[in-house]
């Protein structure tokens, strides 16, 4: 066991159990990915703290705790086709490939997505592929989804997001304005289209952004 495995392995327990994080699907995947190959070389000391860390072009890596919150409440199946919004480091991807079948991430900074990319691109990731393009849109060409994971601050639900979620499916994202704070909000596509939301508690994400 090298620093980074001791360090991510108490991350499991201390971050993510000692909170009521119990889906092991999640613990496991997320006590797998080494998280310090998706920060900045100056921060990898701090890969595995509680807290955010920023990624380049004002973006971030969310907190561990977030990550697995978000995972745990998707209720992502093996067989399960996920899309991710907002690849930004790439670690999200990462998490959610060990969970399911397929991850679709689309990313709108093109200098992201590539080195998501690139990180991304080993043979034990085979089932992510980075979309450049604008997340609010989704993915219209590899819809319907199982599950859509949104990691930036969103003002509502897109019409867009609905239309490519299955029945049955589940869509977590950070709802409200960006300077004040959102809701984590996990909603259920209901089979006559509606979404059924409950909220997980109180976030702090970066915007999704327009244009
Ligand atoms: N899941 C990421 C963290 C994402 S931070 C990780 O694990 O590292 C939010 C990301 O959303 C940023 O990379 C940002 O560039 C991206 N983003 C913002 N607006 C977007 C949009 N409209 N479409 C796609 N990506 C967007």
């Amino acid at each position: 066991m090298d620093g980074f495995d001791r360090a991510r392995s108490e991350m499991v327990d201390e971050q993510l159990r000692a909170r009521g994080i119990t889906d092991e699907r999640v613990l496991s995947a997320m006590g797998e990915v080494p998280r310090h190959e998706f920060v900045p070389a100056a921060l990898i000391r701090d890969a595995y703290s509680d807290h955010p860390l920023p990624i380049g072009d004002g973006q971030t890596i969310s907190q561990p705790y977030v990550v697995a919150l978000m995972l745990e409440s998707a209720q992502i199946g093996p067989d399960d086709v996920v899309l991710d919004i907002g690849t930004g480091s790439g670690y999200a991807a990462a998490v959610i490939a060990r969970l399911a079948r397929r991850v679709v991430s689309v990313e709108r900074i093109p200098a992201l997505a590539e080195s998501a990319r690139d990180r991304l691109g080993s043979p034990t990731v085979s089932n992510v592929t980075v979309l450049d393009g604008d997340g609010r849109l989704g993915a219209p060409a590899e819809a319907p989804f199982d599950v859509i994971v949104v990691a930036a601050a969103t003002p509502s639900i897109s019409d867009a997001w609905r239309d490519q979620l299955r029945p049955g499916g589940r869509l977590v994202a950070p709802i409200g304005r960006p300077s004040y704070g959102q809701t984590l909000t996990c909603c259920v596509k209901r089979p006559d289209g509606a979404l059924d939301c409950s909220a997980l508690g109180g976030v702090a994400f970066v915007p999704l952004i327009g244009g």
